[in-house]
């Protein structure tokens, strides 16, 4: 994989949702193997005390919606790769995990184990909102299965569907993985989120 072309400062015109500051944006284009050329975006507040930051990814041309589903067994699947951007719903059915694109989603370029210790994040924040003694222990529970899986010591199903078709898993083992394209109206029931650059323009 090989980065093609860097721009800085593309956009002009965007301010921090925090400071209303001037945001700094950096975007590289890179090939990846099997998906294609893609453009990753990095934002940040050009405001020093400011924490405003996100990224994104798109393709550079338009794809069809569509669903991927790896069959993770082992420790040396952590290491597949993964394009997941700001419209992807993540589930992992086994562990009743769903993760729909919102609002503030980040679109990024990974591997399983970064999806892993991404979710770990998502249910770590979860776990300090929850006041019932149940929900807490369940989410615990959750969350030692995540860490599990993060040994190679879980089996599971890893699925994205992104109706953008942004995302991806990258694997050339057709026994692990299946790639189907969603049809209008699964696609229409999935959330797209909306890309950190929506709203920043003003
Ligand atoms: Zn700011």
């Amino acid at each position: 994989m090989s980065s093609m072309r860097k721009y800085e400062s593309f956009f002009s015109n965007l301010k921090c949702p925090y400071c209303n500051s001037s945001i700094k944006s950096h975007l590289e284009e890179l090939d990846i193997p099997h998906f294609g050329e893609t453009i990753l975006l990095h934002l940040k507040c050009e405001k020093e005390n400011c924490s405003f930051k996100t990224n994104d990814l798109f393709s550079v041309f338009s794809k069809e919606p569509k669903r991927f589903a790896f069959r993770f067994s082992s420790e040396a699947d952590l290491s597949t790769k993964v394009i997941k951007s700001s419209s992807c719903t993540i589930r992992i059915p086994e562990f009743g995990v769903e993760i729909e694109p919102s609002i503030a989603s980040e679109g990024y370029f990974t591997n399983i184990e970064g999806i892993l210790l991404r979710i770990t994040e998502v249910l770590q924040f979860t776990y300090m909102s929850l006041e019932h003694p149940e929900k807490m222990f369940n989410c615990k529970d959750l969350i030692r299965k995540v860490a599990h899986a993060i040994e190679g010591n879980e089996s599971f199903t890893l699925i994205l569907e992104d109706p953008m078709g942004n995302s991806a898993i990258i694997s050339d083992d057709e026994n692990k993985i299946s790639i189907k394209t969603l049809t209008k109206e699964e696609t229409e029931k999935l959330k797209v989120g909306g890309s950190p650059i929506f709203g920043l323009e003003k």
